[in-house]
């Protein structure tokens, strides 16, 4: 057994195993998290505001309407009044024509209630787009940041690959199988070291006997831990 070649093994997997585990840990990750979610508050603050400076809009629009329609009427009852003779139809009139500015005068404060709503949505808005750019640069920045981050940790994880693939070239075949068994059944690490008596993975004492077993296994084989199973490297 090439037992400096499986605790290389052992080692280059623990290290790729690692970066899988930090790379959703990475402080880039969260603050690339938190960057994403301030823009996306603050689009919606700006939709918000847009929805209630174009609801403004249609207001005035709506009350200049309705106020033009009205006074196309008095002129025409007006007209009308400028003909009648009766003193009961031009009292008549003269009543319309009063309803009329009355109404006028309703849709007069409708729109400037809405004028002001206008302003005051204006103001927030431009507000909330002059904060746009910050917002979008900073998460562009934590974008660049992740990114580099992740560079890294690819680098790292491209050469303990390239180191991995020289390793698994020196093992047999059943040398990988059995590596890769133990690997699995113990959740990542199935090679430990003989340190003393005691094997490194389960921190068990061997008996005097289970020593020898272990020290006078063949060059060919592959000697386990008899407390644990895992491959027990000297
Ligand atoms: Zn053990």
């Amino acid at each position: 057994m090439n037992a400096a070649t499986l605790i290389a093994l052992q080692e280059i997997d623990t290290a790729l195993d690692a970066i899988v585990n930090k790379r959703p840990r990475l402080a880039e990750v969260a603050a690339h998290q938190a960057a994403t979610a301030t823009l996306k508050t603050l689009r919606a603050s700006i939709a918000a505001a847009e929805g209630r400076v174009a609801a403004a809009q249609a207001a005035i629009e709506a009350a200049e309407h309705a106020s033009a329609e009205l006074t196309k009427k008095r002129t025409r009852l007006e007209a009308q009044l400028k003909t009648v003779i009766a003193p009961r139809e031009a009292e008549a009139l003269m009543h319309e024509i009063a309803t009329i500015n009355s109404q006028r005068g309703g849709l007069d404060d409708d729109e400037l209630a809405a004028l002001d709503s206008l302003g005051e949505g204006e103001a927030t808005l431009a507000a909330l787009q002059a904060d746009l750019p910050g917002g979008e640069a900073q998460l562009a920045a934590a974008l660049a940041a992740l990114n580099t981050a992740n560079a890294g940790l690819d680098a790292e994880a491209a050469e303990l690959s390239a180191r991995r693939e020289s390793s698994v070239a020196q093992l047999t075949p059943d040398e990988l199988n059995h590596y890769q068994q133990v690997r699995a059944q113990f959740g990542g690490v199935g090679v430990a070291r003989l340190e003393g008596s005691h094997c490194s993975g389960c921190h068990m004492d061997l008996s005097p006997a289970e020593l020898d077993g272990v020290k006078s296994a063949p060059a060919g084989e592959v000697p386990e831990c008899p407390q644990c199973g895992r491959i027990l490297a000297r």
